[in-house]
């Protein structure tokens, strides 16, 4: 973002292309009708099924918001803020877009208006615009296509899908779609534009309508843009007389409208898509000559048919979190790479995973009543902030370390594991993290001095140690086992560490840093020996961001397999009962996100 940016030529998007290579293409995903049905989905899908195709392929997501990043909201309100091995912040659609290309994505992949005025700004400050007079249009457009362009040539890309945040007829993204026009009018055979529009089926008409959709397009043609192609979302799939009705309305040949109905699995949109010809109608409508695709797609459609697990071997999973007081679909949204790779690696692990989510608030105060517990085969606390649920979720720790179920714990999952080890193994009373008590007795968990500073001056935007880190693994570990490499890269994002004055203290008492930074100062991975525990772990890190589709995360996969092994335990328990459990504060979320 600090970079300078470079002067946009007059024409530097007017289609010059050399003759070995061919012209660059833009796919624009624009949403209409209504937020929320699945942009991001069908774009990645896209994605998929244009590299399936051999071409060099590139996402983009454009978020209208002012943000600079997505650091400071809440994912309560915006969902998983997803990390990037680079540490910039972005919108969870980053993930689906990595998982789905099965690649890590670079900062040039993401802007929001907030990045984009800001370097316009910054460029005006610094004397860059010549006295002249800053406007939207051009110079906020022109910065729009400069992004464009530059996220296309940093990624080598033949074909770039970008997703344009928010729907048709806001106001914020109106600069987005006008530089997306713009483009259009320069190169008109490499534009294409998608609308993933939504028709409701009112349950009092049990019947679709169309007239919504209708409406977008004709919106967006009053921008000077027209659809080439629309994605219908629904709950049921489009008939042949709503495809022409629409067809007819929207002028586009029906076999331009595709059905893209409720499934169950995300992962086989990219195959139904196939199956529809979207990819055969994309090279039309960008001048390109048809193609197959290629053998890759195999793995891809293998690892669609299996993530649906069909098996009966269901393994349960407690997930201890607070964003779930906003119902099931937030909690997906603030979950959704934890979630994600919990299924990756089921699948790995051939088992089939039933989420458990489990209110962190329930299991505060001294009692707690552990019933439900006995039915759970695996629990992980995920990643979180502030003192919400704390003492719940060190209660929960503590009973998952006694009894012996497989524990997995995530950046404060681990800080957590830390202080619970702390306070009843070492008997450190009052060991704390400072986020929480910044004058706690023993701070096993501490800030370090270059946060400290950025916090204290009230910069928390990127205050936190973001993106990627190497970490070393200790020999004979159980994380090195499930590795199996002996250094590993991970994405980090918080802010506190376990303090270096209690590492030899916690070592001495029995708790194994299993990874560390490569010079030995920050504890990276924690875990109690496999003769003591099947599994109790905890990463600094987010592995969940790095868990893939076809590459499922090698810790979540371990896990996996011990919450397996416990299933084995608990033989006189059944599925059902656990399922009948009165799980306290907690729902199953199978039906949303495992069903088959
Ligand atoms: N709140 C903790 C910290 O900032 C953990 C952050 C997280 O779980 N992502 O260090």
């Amino acid at each position: 973002m600090k970079k300078k940016t470079p002067k946009t030529k007059k024409g530097a998007l007017a289609g010059k292309t050399s003759k070995k290579r061919a012209p660059h293409k833009y796919i624009f995903v624009i949403g209409g009708v209504m937020s929320g049905v699945g942009k991001g989905i069908a774009s990645s899908s896209i994605g998929t099924l244009l590299s399936a195709k051999g071409f060099q392929v590139n996402l983009v997501k454009v978020d209208p918001y002012l943000n600079v990043d997505a650091g400071t909201m809440n994912p309560t309100e915006h969902g998983e803020v997803f990390v990037l091995n680079s540490g910039l912040e972005t919108d969870q659609d980053m993930g689906n877009y990595e998982r789905f290309l099965n690649r890590d994505l670079t900062d040039a992949d993401y802007m929001t208006s907030g990045m984009v005025y800001k370097a316009v700004i910054d460029r005006e400050r610094a004397l860059g615009y010549g006295g002249k007079c800053v406007e939207a249009i051009p110079h906020i457009r022109d910065e729009v296509m400069r992004r464009f362009e530059h996220a296309a040539k940093v990624n080598k890309s033949d074909i770039s899908i970008i997703e344009i945040g928010g729907t048709v007829g806001d106001y914020q993204n109106i600069m987005f779609i006008e530089a997306a026009r713009t483009l259009k009018i320069r190169r008109p055979q490499d534009v294409a534009f998608i609308m993933v529009s939504y028709l409701p089926v009112p349950s009092k008409l049990g019947e679709m309508k169309t007239r919504p959709t209708q409406n977008a397009v004709h919106q967006l043609a009053s921008y000077g843009v027209n659809t080439d192609i629309i994605i219908a979302r629904a709950e049921i799939p489009l008939d042949q007389k709503r495809k022409e009705k629409i067809a007819t309305a929207c002028n586009i040949l029906p076999e331009r409208v595709i059905s893209a109905p409720d499934i169950k699995s995300i992962y086989d949109v990219p195959i139904n898509f196939e199956h529809d010809h979207l990819g055969d109608i994309l090279m039309e409508t960008l001048h390109m000559p048809a193609r197959k695709t290629t053998a890759s797609f195999q793995a891809w459609k293998k690892m669609a048919r299996g993530i649906k697990n069909n098996t009966k071997h269901e393994v349960h999973i407690g997930v201890v979190g607070k964003y779930f007081n906003t119902g099931d679909f937030i909690l997906s949204d603030s979950y959704i790479s934890v979630l994600e790779a919990i299924k990756f690696s089921a699948y790995a692990a051939g088992v089939k995973a039933v989420i458990h989510t489990v209110n962190a608030r329930d299991f505060e105060g001294k009692n707690p009543n552990y019933a439900s517990f006995d039915k759970y085969n695996g629990i992980i606390v995920p990643g979180g902030f502030g003192e919400s649920g704390i003492e719940g979720k060190l209660n929960v720790i503590r009973h998952a370390r006694e009894n012996k179920i497989p524990y997995f714990g995530l950046c404060y999952g681990m800080q957590l594991m830390t202080i619970e080890f702390a306070r009843n193994v070492l008997g450190l009373k009052g060991a704390q993290t400072a986020e929480i008590n910044p004058r706690a007795p023993h701070l096993v968990i501490d800030i370090m001095p270059d946060q400290k500073k950025k916090v204290a001056e009230g910069n928390y935007g990127a205050s936190m140690r973001l993106g990627v880190y190497p970490a070393k693994l200790g020999k004979g570990t159980i994380a090195e086992a499930a590795y199996g490499a002996q250094a590993v890269k991970e994405r980090h994002r918080h802010r506190y560490e376990v303090s270096p004055k209690y590492v030899d203290q916690l070592r001495k008492g029995g708790l194994v840093f299993s990874g560390t930074s490569p010079d030995g100062v920050l504890m990276e991975i924690a875990e109690l020996p496999r003769e003591q525990h099947p599994f109790f772990l905890g990463t600094q890190f987010h592995p969940e961001l790095l868990a893939r589709p076809l590459s499922p995360h090698p810790l979540f996969t371990a896990f996996m397999k011990a919450a397996k092994d416990r299933t084995k335990i608990i033989v006189s328990k059944s599925a059902d009962d656990a399922m009948a459990a009165n799980i306290p504060g907690g729902i199953s979320i199978e039906k949303e996100l495992f069903a088959e």
